[in-house]
């Protein structure tokens, strides 16, 4: 196994798009009350007083979306200042990082994963579930806008649906090759979704890697990064190509993080909710934060009993939460 220490921070489960696989019309959507979310000073406490003498060193905030977050800055540049922070990186899906890329990064954040899933702004506006004018360029300026203000590595998320960009594999892996951009494939996931994209909506890694070797060839690649993706690359690209493959491949015996949602649940694992400890309550009640760590140290110690495969789903084989709501 390896050493769990990785941790994931949601910091809000609320979105400005509605991504089909995300958070699908007619999902059940509570969102959690202003006041229930952790505040920055508690997350700031959490990671001095229990995770970072856990021994965890690497920090990635996501959400719902992040970038909606009030006070995101101060928080990224409170955790960048932590002399134990190792890694800080973040998720979003860029619709708000044109004016926030900067002042994100001079604040210490060096790292971004943004979610694109289509070049073609009909096909993206679609599946973010937008309604309105479309909001494409102005995703594509926030992603260029990260790009000049010196993220690196910069990496694109894509969730390859069929019937909806599945079309677009080349196009996307083809951005790879120019430019110093980490293009990862990420196998759709049914959470919050059951009905939606009937039986099979997820498309396999390998037959996506056997797209792209006829075009181009593909090769293993050098840079790896510290999850779970298999990264390969296009002969001569600079940039690199993951394959995050939680559905046709388990990769729970290289999982090294857990995650802590908006309101300050601490999960074990994404898709399973046995032994989640409530950090929020335990903090507001005042619960000595020794103790919490002791707690925590015992689900790591669990942890390898807790995963995909003996994941408690519902008698369907689907999750009721959806990935915006657990903090994907
Ligand atoms: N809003 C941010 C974004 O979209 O990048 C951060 C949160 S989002 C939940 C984090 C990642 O989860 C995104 O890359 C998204 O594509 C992925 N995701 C969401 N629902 C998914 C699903 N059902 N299966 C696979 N990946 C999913
Ligand atoms: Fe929002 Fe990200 Fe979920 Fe899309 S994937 S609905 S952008 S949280």
């Amino acid at each position: 196994m390896p050493k769990i220490d990785y941790l994931r921070i949601s910091l809000i489960d609320k979105c400005n798009f509605r991504c089909q696989y995300c958070m699908p019309e007619g999902a059940e959507l509570n969102y959690v009350l202003n006041q229930e979310l952790l505040t920055n000073q508690e997350i700031i406490s959490l990671l001095q007083g229990v995770f970072i003498p856990l021994g965890f060193t690497k920090f990635r905030l996501t959400g719902g979306e992040p970038l909606l977050r009030p006070g995101l800055v101060d928080l990224v540049h409170e955790i960048a200042q932590l002399p134990e922070t190792e890694d800080l990186a973040l998720t979003t899906n860029a619709f708000l990082l044109k004016k926030l890329a900067q002042p994100l990064y001079d604040a210490g954040l060096k790292r971004i994963n943004i979610s694109l899933d289509s070049l073609n702004a009909k096909t993206f506006d679609q599946i973010i579930g937008n309604r309105g004018g479309s909001r494409w360029q102005q995703t594509w300026e926030g992603i260029q806008q990260a790009h000049q203000v010196g993220f690196n590595p910069l990496k694109l998320n894509v969730v390859i649906i069929p019937g909806l960009n599945d079309t677009e594999v080349l196009d996307l892996a083809e951005l790879s090759i120019k430019r110093q951009w980490h293009i990862r494939f990420i196998e759709f996931m049914p959470i919050g979704n059951p009905e939606l994209f009937g039986d099979k909506a997820w498309i396999d890694s390998a037959y996506l890697r056997e797209q792209i070797r006829q075009k181009w060839g593909l090769v293993e690649s050098n840079i790896k990064g510290n999850g779970p993706a298999d990264v390969f690359q296009i002969p001569g690209a600079q940039g690199t190509l993951g394959f995050i493959s939680q559905m046709s491949e388990c990769f729970c015996d290289r999982c090294n993080r857990v995650r802590l949602s908006a309101d300050g649940w601490l999960r074990p694992c994404l898709l399973n909710e046995t032994g989640q400890i409530d950090l929020k309550t335990a903090l507001r009640n005042g619960q000595d934060l020794a103790k919490l760590q002791a707690q925590i140290n015992d689900l790591l110690l669990l942890k390898p009993e807790i995963n995909f495969k003996e994941r408690d789903s519902g008698t369907d084989g689907t999750y009721s939460r959806t990935m915006s709501q657990i903090g994907g």
